[in-house]
């Protein structure tokens, strides 16, 4: 494999951020080379990535939109004794739209780089050497005038203390119309004895769903058989007729109540690996998107710069969502979870709503969201001890 030595950007990860970031530098400086790698031998993997449409800034939309698959113009949440429609239009792109559109930015392999066409390589594992060198597939070093990190998980150092989203998905083609037209983004069962746990209903098409079983809890396992329960059930109270499973995804996300300790990379980080995702809610897409304009906005040489400013000015709202993890997987315990989200779908308003899930929040809707009557079912003294070292699974 032969690559040009010399790139204007290098991406270094073919997931959300590195593909949501190749479609900005694409849109913003059609000018440049960029180089695109990811270790797969796909970009993208497996996903449904859902968002609020408020999360996404007027000025990204001009090449967001065109990645967007499915768009509804509110959601439900249904808890024991609350069922709420909240008017936010939701949206959702896929793993597949992602990877086709990325890829129709690109060259065939092979051919001479060109200013204006992205420059893939999957199947090919890097190495961040310096701020602006990369080693592919541990031969050819690469510079870059801008090198960065979006290596996710794997880019990211490990923090101390985390609780886990675990997520099963099952995408159904039903013989009959599936009778919702909305997503439902937490269906909340009676029985929570297992930690908050949940089934998120998205209605792809008039015969398609995703129904997928989430679960926060302070272990990564999934939890198998009580997914295919809620699953099963969902379907047959839906009633469309035979269900025949024509995708699955699944996956878990640590969602940390510490900062991680970052191994010092040499190049800026965007996405799970540079913390730009919502520690709280688990969603990347709102400050993905913020990253990839900001440094598609940024001259190659000021991105390092202008990254850490953003970063540094946003680390009240991250430190407030870590600060959320820590409350609800060290003091509240898994049976009295579902309260929490509960009460936040009970007392706030849209806005407040829209400005959480998108990372805007101010200092006046975080008050907000903690000002209320506590949850039954507290566990203070192991709260307390989080702070000095990771505590152990809390009894139910
Ligand atoms: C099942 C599931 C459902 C989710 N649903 C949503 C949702 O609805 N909305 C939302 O906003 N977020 C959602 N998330 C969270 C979101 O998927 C992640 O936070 C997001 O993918 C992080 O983006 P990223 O680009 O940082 O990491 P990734 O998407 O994980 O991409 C990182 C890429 O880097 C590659 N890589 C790693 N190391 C190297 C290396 N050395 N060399 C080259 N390439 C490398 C990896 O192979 C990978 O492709 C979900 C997560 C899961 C697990």
């Amino acid at each position: 494999m032969t690559l040009a030595p010399e790139f204007d950007y290098g991406i270094v990860g073919g997931g959300l951020q590195g593909c949501l970031l190749a479609h900005a530098l694409a849109w913003h400086r059609p000018e440049a080379t960029v180089l695109l790698l990811e270790q797969a031998d796909d970009l993208c993997g497996n996903h449904t990535w859902s968002f609020h449409e408020t999360d996404i800034a007027d000025k990204a939309k001009s090449w967001f939109d065109p990645l967007v698959v499915h768009r509804w113009p509110g959601y439900r949440v249904r808890f024991p004794t609350l069922s709420r429609r909240v008017e936010i239009a939701y949206a959702t792109i896929t793993s597949d739209r992602l990877r086709e559109a990325t890829l129709s930015l690109a060259d065939e392999a092979g051919g001479p780089v060109r200013p204006g066409r992205l420059v893939v390589r999957t199947g090919v594992s890097c190495e961040i050497l310096s701020p602006s060198t990369v080693r592919v597939g541990g031969t050819a070093d690469v510079s870059c005038r801008a090198l960065l990190d979006c290596r996710g998980r794997a880019g990211a150092g490990t923090p101390s203390g985390a609780g886990y989203q675990t997520f099963i998905g099952h995408e159904y083609q039903t013989a009959r119309r599936w009778p919702a037209a909305e997503p439902t983004i937490m269906d909340v069962p009676r029985d929570q004895a297992a930690g908050f746990e949940f089934l998120y209903e998205l209605p792809l098409g008039p015969d398609r769903v995703l129904l997928e079983y989430t679960r926060f809890h302070e272990e990564p396992a999934c939890d198998k058989s009580r997914a295919a329960t809620l699953i099963s059930a969902r379907l047959a109270e839906a009633d469309a007729g035979s269900a025949k499973l024509v995708r699955t995804e699944h996956g878990c996300l640590p969602m940390p109540y510490t900062a991680a300790a970052r191994r010092e990379g040499p190049s800026p980080a965007g996405g799970y690996a540079g913390g730009w995702f919502h520690a709280a809610t688990g969603y990347s897409m709102p400050l993905a998107v913020r990253f990839a304009e900001l440094v598609a906005q940024a001259q190659p040489d000021r991105v390092a710069a202008e990254v850490a400013s953003a970063a540094a000015e946003d680390r009240l709202r991250r430190g407030f969502a870590r600060f959320l993890n820590r409350l609800l997987f060290c003091l509240v315990k898994p049976a009295d979870r579902w309260k929490i989200f509960r009460r936040f779908y009970r007392v706030l308003p849209e806005e407040r709503i829209s400005r959480f899930y998108a990372h805007r929040f101010t200092f006046t809707d975080a008050a907000r969201i903690m000002i209320g009557w506590p949850p039954t079912g507290l566990a203070p003294i192991r709260f307390v001890r989080s702070f000095v070292s990771t505590p152990g699974p809390l009894p139910t």
